[in-house]
C-alpha cells in the first residue's frame, strides 16, 4: 500500500556512494559554481566550470614507501617519500650499509591535495564543496543537489522507516547533529540557504 504520509522518510536505502557521480564545487579560478563529474564512458572524473571554462589538473599525490631488506647485506631499508606525483614500478636505492644499489618495488598510498584549506572537499581534484555551511561546531555539507534533497527529506521526516535490513542506508551513518530533532528547524533553514546559494 502506498504511504501518503508526507512526514515519513521515503528516500529509500541509499549510501553516500550513490551520490558521488557529481560533486558541486567552487571553481578555484573564478569562485563560481562548478562541477566535478564522472565521465560515464571513461569512468574518470572531470572538472567543468561553466563560468570561466578553465581546466583543472588532478591533484593526486602519493606517499611512496619501501620497507625491505637489502639483497646484498640484509640491512633493512626504510624509505618514505611524501608528495610523489607519479607511481613507478620500481625505484633504485643505495644501501647505506653496504653501498650497493638495487631495485626495490615500492608501495603507494594516494591522497588528494586540497586546493583550499579548511572546508569540505571532494576527493578527486581537492576543490571545495559548494554546498557547505557551518552549523554550530559542525559543517552541514552535501556533494550535490540530489544529496541535499535527500538530507532535507530526512530532516523533514518525523517518522523514519526501517530500511531493508541487508542495506546500510546513508541516514543511519549521518552525524548526530543531523539526526537531532532539536536541530530540525535550523537545519531546514540551512538546507534552504544552500539550495538558493548562487
Ligand atoms: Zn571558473
Ligand atoms: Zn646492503
Amino acid at each position: 500500500m502506498e504511504d501518503k504520509n508526507p512526514s515519513r522518510f521515503t528516500g529509500g536505502p541509499r549510501t553516500i556512494y550513490s551520490f558521488t557521480n557529481t560533486f558541486v564545487v567552487e571553481c578555484p579560478h573564478c569562485r563560481n559554481r562548478a562541477e566535478v563529474r564522472k565521465n560515464s564512458v571513461s569512468g574518470q572524473y572531470e572538472f567543468h566550470c561553466y563560468a570561466c571554462h578553465r581546466c583543472l589538473a588532478q591533484r593526486m599525490l602519493y606517499t611512496l614507501s619501501v620497507n625491505q631488506y637489502c639483497p646484498d647485506c640484509g640491512y633493512r631499508l626504510k624509505v618514505n617519500l611524501p608528495a610523489v606525483k607519479q607511481k613507478t614500478s620500481f625505484i633504485r636505492l643505495t644501501c647505506p650499509d653496504c653501498d650497493h644499489t638495487n631495485k626495490f618495488t615500492p608501495t603507494y598510498e594516494g591522497c588528494v591535495l586540497p586546493i583550499a584549506q579548511g572546508g569540505e572537499i571532494e576527493p578527486h581534484f581537492g576543490t571545495e564543496l559548494w554546498l557547505q555551511v557551518p552549523f554550530g561546531a559542525d559543517t552541514l555539507w552535501a556533494y550535490n543537489y540530489e544529496h541535499l534533497q535527500h538530507l532535507k527529506q530526512y530532516v523533514q521526516a518525523k517518522l523514519r522507516q526501517r530500511q531493508a535490513p541487508d542495506f546500510s542506508p546513508m541516514v543511519e551513518r549521518l552525524p548526530t547533529f543531523i539526526k537531532s530533532a532539536k536541530n530540525r528547524d535550523s537545519l531546514l533553514a540551512a538546507i534552504e540557504r544552500l539550495t538558493l546559494k548562487k
